[in-house]
């Protein structure tokens, strides 16, 4: 399993590849789990969470980037397995309470056409999943030192109004779908609900100071391509 270590001994290690990669940060035997998978991945959370010490009396706490399905399906499951606080931007609380999925809305002609073909009301009615009471809302950052782990929750919507991305010891950021890492040398995402302010988000994960981004979606992205396209793409949406 692949793992980073930041300059101060953070270790973050991708529990969960796929679908959706969820990321353990870990820090004097207290955890903080960045994104909870699909359903049918839940067996595999489990065992890689166990590997890395996480039992269900560890101190750890949930952090959702946003409330798609594919990486709120556990919420609720690992909630009441480990006891754990969900944290979530605050506009999305609500959805995540109803399990409700923000809007999806394709960026590029095969996604654009995808999605203008499935109404949202039909998506969002299949894409529903078992719902989960959120602990600690977001507004605009919050510091994740209550929760053992220094470095803070950022704000950085565009993919969905309220996702927001992990900052870990200014060094590396998890940032959900606010970038994805599945097309080389690109970090543009397939689906937004607001391009212009994504790239906006960009730029405030740039101005954090990381190096390494890590998507939901793929493999790591460096700051220097992240700020090669945030200068390709801010051109044209004047961001
Ligand atoms: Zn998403």
């Amino acid at each position: 399993m692949k793992c980073w270590i930041t300059k101060n001994g953070l270790q973050i290690h991708r529990v969960l590849l796929g679908r959706c990669n969820c990321y353990l940060v870990t820090h004097e035997n207290r955890f903080l789990l960045m994104d909870s998978g699909t359903k049918t991945s839940w067996k595999r959370l489990v065992r890689g969470l166990d590997r890395f010490g996480v039992k269900e009396d560890s101190s750890v706490a949930l952090a959702l980037t946003h409330c798609h399905f594919d990486h709120a399906e556990n919420a609720a499951r690992f909630k009441e397995t480990y006891k754990a606080p969900i944290l979530i931007h605050r506009s999305e609380g609500t959805l995540l309470k109803n399990g409700d999925n923000p809007e999806i809305r394709g960026t590029i002609f095969y996604t654009k056409v995808l999605t203008a073909i499935l109404s949202n009301a039909k998506l969002a009615a299949r894409l529903r999943y078992e719902p989960a009471e959120y602990d600690v809302p977001v507004d605009e950052a919050l510091r994740l030192e209550p929760y053992g782990i220094p470095g803070y929750l950022l704000h950085t919507p565009g993919h969905t109004p309220g996702s927001v991305s992990a900052i870990i010891d200014d060094e590396i950021g998890i940032v959900g779908d606010a970038m994805f890492g599945i097309f080389p040398g690109l970090v543009f995402p397939p689906f937004a609900v607001d391009v212009p302010l994504m790239v906006k988000s960009w730029k405030n994960l740039l101005d954090t100071g990381c190096s390494t981004f890590l998507p939901a979606h793929g493999s790591e992205r460096s700051a220097e391509l992240l700020k090669n396209q945030y200068d390709k793409y801010r051109k044209l949406y004047n961001s």
